[in-house]
């Protein structure tokens, strides 16, 4: 029968395989509380009900716990404070909510700002314990004009043992304090072994059916079964009619590959879960590219500019991918030691100007020429003597490019952006040689929408109620953007997943 939640128009990523029967099941496993995915959002979630006296049982499909990236945002924390810096609640509701073009869940985004703090200051209490002895950082790199406007509440995580092996300082050592305190308090975390299917009882999810190499077994969980599975960006199926544009990345950029493929956004929609009513954002960054690309001459590889270049990353990315481009050159010349600070105090930000500066340092002449030799090397920087040499050796037309740099020239001459409006204070002049052209596009790091949820993280169906049992959390969960990932606060999506993890642990034990 038509499930109501079920867009009968979805392909058959959204039908429901035929059932596991009771003699396939080879053995059962009871407890609290059973998590299905070991990343951030999971395992936060496994190590605060743990510590709230559930007994949890985590189910995981890689052979690992997983974190990726350098960042967690929250609104405020302890170690904020310390630093004299606090966010205004409301003001950074109203930016995300007009960010999100207003199609975000209020309740949500407050559930998110009202607890952000007192999670943060949970989990720097367990990263800096003995044996892991992280040392927190807060990214200074924001973008600092009015526009785009970007806040302080970034953390980074450095000196970790995670980060002395090599992983990007931040969420990896993150999750790997969370996931040793929980295994000390008893957490069972069984890996190599998906949710396949979760068990209904009486209209209640009341555990789930996992899959190992030796066959099925399931695990029933009195209090809650809880989603936290990621994204779906790894299924280009579930991509191609929830998130169309993300095809248009051309890398994607998670780890564990293959495991993000949405499997508890489908396994909640047969419970009958519904999925939030917007088109599920992606979250973008240049990362497969060159690192930086700064303000100033953006153009094609028909040698055209055609954007205002004043932006901050995610608006870069979508700038790029809704005019269908994989990249895009951003140029620099010769004088760009003195250039690229003169923007800073009117713009920066991630991947403009400064690498992941975790403290207020001066911009780096010494790292900015380290990278680009770097790039050079590795095809994402073309440096050229002359204006038309450059573009033979991007391969753009040369007359376009000429023309482009010439206008635009002309358009700093004059003092006023006539083209794009950009802000007289970053027109700043591309005329010294060499030439550099820098290669950015967009990666997908992740899709960030999916199934409905309330303040209690209760998966909703499609009238609103909720599924009795069912939770979610994380990229699997919905109501956080709804159109777009808000760069106002850099690392949100770990911020509300390490968040909404915590809250879940206690309310799962009330
Ligand atoms: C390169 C890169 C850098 C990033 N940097 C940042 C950053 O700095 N800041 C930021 O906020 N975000 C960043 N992100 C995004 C961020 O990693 C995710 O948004 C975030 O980790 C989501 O957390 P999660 O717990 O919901 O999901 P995940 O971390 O994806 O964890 C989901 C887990 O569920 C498991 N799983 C999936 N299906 C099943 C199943 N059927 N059964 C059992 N387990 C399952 C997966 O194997 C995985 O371990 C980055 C992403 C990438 C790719």
């Amino acid at each position: 029968m038509a499930q109501a939640n079920i867009d009968p128009r979805w392909g058959d990523w959204a039908r429901e395989p035929a059932p596991i029967l009771e003699k396939q099941i080879r053995e059962t496993l009871s407890s609290d509380v059973v998590v299905i995915g070991a990343g951030i959002a999971g395992v936060t979630c496994a190590l605060r009900s743990a510590q709230n006296g559930l007994k949890v049982i985590v189910l995981e499909k890689s052979s690992n716990w997983s974190a990726r990236g350098g960042n967690i945002g929250v609104p405020n924390s302890r170690f904020m404070r310390e630093q004299g810096y606090e966010n205004n609640l409301d003001e950074i509701a109203r930016e995300w909510i007009k960010r999100c073009g207003n199609r975000c869940d209020e309740e949500i985004v407050w559930l998110f700002l009202k607890n952000g703090e007192e999670a943060m200051n949970w989990l720097l209490d367990i990263v800096t314990l003995p044996g892991y002895g992280c040392r927190p950082a807060l990214q200074a790199n924001i973008y600092r004009g009015e526009t785009y406007r970007e806040i302080f509440g970034s953390h980074r995580l450095f000196d970790g043992p995670m980060a002395k092996k090599g992983l990007r300082p931040g969420a990896a050592d993150a999750v790997f304090a969370m996931y040793s305190e929980a295994v000390k308090l008893g957490v069972r975390f069984i890996f190599d072994s998906p949710a396949v299917r979760l068990i209904k009882n009486g209209g209640r999810v009341v555990g789930a059916v996992a899959e190992d190499k030796e066959g099925y077994f399931r695990v029933l969980a009195e209090r809650g079964t809880v989603l936290a599975t990621g994204d779906i960006g790894g299924s280009d199926d579930m991509c191609a009619e929830l998130a169309p544009l993300a095809s248009r990345c051309v890398t994607k950029l998670y780890t564990p590959k293959g495991c993000n493929t949405g499997d508890g956004h489908r396994m909640g929609l047969w419970a009958g879960g519904a999925f939030e009513n917007t088109p599920f954002p992606l979250m973008m960054h240049p990362m497969a590219f060159y690192f930086a690309n700064y303000c100033f001459l953006f153009v094609d590889q028909n040698g055209k500019r055609f954007m205002n270049e004043d932006n901050y990353i995610q608006g870069k990315m979508n700038a790029l991918i809704s005019r269908n481009l994989s990249y895009a050159w951003s140029i620099i010349d010769g004088g760009w030691e003195t250039k690229i600070p003169m923007t800073l105090p009117y713009g920066g930000g991630l991947f403009w100007g400064r690498d992941h500066s975790p403290d207020e340092s001066p911009f780096s002449a010494e790292q900015t020429a380290g990278m680009m030799e770097r790039g050079i090397k590795s095809g994402q920087v073309v440096k050229a003597d002359t204006p038309e040499e450059l573009a033979e050796k991007t391969g753009m037309p040369v007359d376009n490019f000429v023309n482009t740099l010439r206008r635009y020239n002309s358009l700093v001459e004059k003092g006023h952006d006539d083209d794009f409006g950009k802000r007289k204070e970053l027109l700043i002049s591309l005329d010294k040689p060499p030439y550099y052209a820098l290669k950015f596009g967009p990666s997908l790091l992740a899709v960030v929408g999916g199934l409905r949820v309330n303040t209690e993280l209760n998966v909703l169906n499609e009238k609103n109620v909720p599924v009795p049992g069912l939770y979610a959390v994380g990229n699997v969960a919905g109501g956080r953007y709804g159109v777009d990932y808000p760069m106002l606060l850099a690392g949100n999506s770990h911020g509300t997943a390490m968040t909404f993890g915590y809250v879940l642990g206690d309310i799962l034990a009330n």
